[in-house]
């Protein structure tokens, strides 16, 4: 039966990034695979049209899909719309509406770009790790929150950091499931020395661990210090599962690891339907990236590595993940670069479309 994919392109270099993600799938299709595509409006592109970042019609086929590829929303021309209708609104109503708590990071370094990071070689060379960052709930959702007067004449700034014992499990057993696909080690990240939510996190983990995955190697640390060793000696990791906050900052700096944000891949998942495969949506972690768009500069690798991440978590094709990723890895070792990746050791310069054509032709070889 073939997978459904709904491919939501967006605005700047979404449209141009996603289009050499179609011709993976196309590759795919050919060989061995079977994906029925539809395309729809999100973000800016959807505003033009309809008056609205992301309408019902859009959001029933996101929740009807076995995934959904987006490429990035957002761009000058919207920056002045009233905060109901920005482009990013159709972004977090999607996120929220499939409920999608585990966000998944990698940072993985190709070995072609190991000169890129700002770390040296010898500590990012081989890197693969997996943040997991909890999405939807937290200090970013918390209530109360707001700035009010306050007794003195001046405000007070509030949000409050707030976890129930659910949220904490179904995003621990991400981590464990997805652990065990890996080299089963997961190190949860909290404050639990200095906040009640943390000593919650790092009880509820435990538990879930104890009773339901005791076969993967659990390892706790706080927040502050995990930062630390990420750029001390990032390959001790393999699954690191954290809060919203905590999650925004560790993934950020991790991606860092890497080299250019053009690199990046990111899926959002949320609890196993009937047919067992979780909610999802992959995205780059780039934006729309307005400075560049149209120009055909843009690095499609991230959106690229989004489908194989979609390989991997939505459609049981692990092998097949690896084959792409071996192919990106492979033409970045042959010396292709966009113009993101062009570092002092230089390269030969390729277009957007180039990259896409040169993977698919290594995906073929
Ligand atoms: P950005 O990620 O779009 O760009 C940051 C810098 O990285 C730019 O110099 C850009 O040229 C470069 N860059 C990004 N992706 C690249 C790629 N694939 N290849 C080569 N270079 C790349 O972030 P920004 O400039 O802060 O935001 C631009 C717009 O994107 C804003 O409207 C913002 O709200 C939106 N945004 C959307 C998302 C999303 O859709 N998930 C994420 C972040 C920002």
């Amino acid at each position: 039966m073939a997978h459904s994919l709904l491919i939501l392109p967006g605005d700047g270099i979404g449209p141009e990034v996603m289009a050499e993600v179609r011709k993976v799938i196309a590759w795919f299709n050919r060989n061995g695979m079977s994906f029925e595509v539809s395309e729809d409006l999100i973000g800016g592109a959807a505003y033009d049209v309809h008056g609205t970042p992301l309408t019902d019609e859009t959001m029933a086929s996101a929740q009807a899909v076995d995934a959904v590829l987006l490429g990035a929303v957002g761009g000058p021309a919207y920056d002045s719309l009233d905060f109901s209708v920005k482009p990013e609104r159709g972004l977090l109503r999607i996120r929220k509406e499939m409920d999608l708590y585990a966000n998944l990071r990698p940072a993985q370094c190709f070995e072609a770009l190991a000169d890129f990071s700002s770390l040296k070689r010898e500590v990012v060379s081989g890197l693969d790790i997996m943040i997991i960052r909890e999405l939807t709930s937290g200090v970013y959702f918390g209530e109360p929150r707001g700035i009010f007067p306050d007794n003195e004449g001046g405000r007070v700034g509030i949000n409050t950091q707030r976890y129930t014992t659910d949220e904490i499990r179904r995003v621990a057993r991400s981590a464990f499931e997805l652990a065990r696909r890996r080299s089963n080690r997961v190190c949860s990240m909290e404050k639990a020395n200095v906040m009640e939510s943390g000593v919650l996190w790092r009880e509820e983990v435990q538990t879930v661990h104890d009773e339901e995955y005791p076969d993967v190697e659990l390892s706790h640390m706080y927040a502050d210090a995990g930062a630390m060793q990420l750029v001390r000696w990032p390959r001790q990791f393999d699954v690191i599962v954290t809060d919203n906050l905590f999650g925004d900052i560790l993934s950020d700096a991790a991606a860092m690891l890497t080299g250019s944000l053009g690199m990046l891949p990111s899926a959002s998942l949320g609890a196993p339907g009937p047919n067992g495969r979780p909610k999802a949506l992959y995205e780059p972690v780039h934006g729309s990236a307005p400075d560049i768009a149209g120009q055909g500069k843009a690095n499609p690798i991230a959106c690229i590595l989004s489908f194989a991440m979609a390989l991997r978590y939505s459609f049981d094709a692990g092998d097949q993940a690896d084959r792409l990723e071996r192919a990106v890895s492979d033409v970045l070792a042959s010396g292709l670069r966009t113009a993101d990746l062009m570092g002092p050791e230089g390269g030969t310069p390729v277009s957007t479309a180039e990259m896409g054509d040169a993977i698919v032709a290594r995906l073929e070889s």
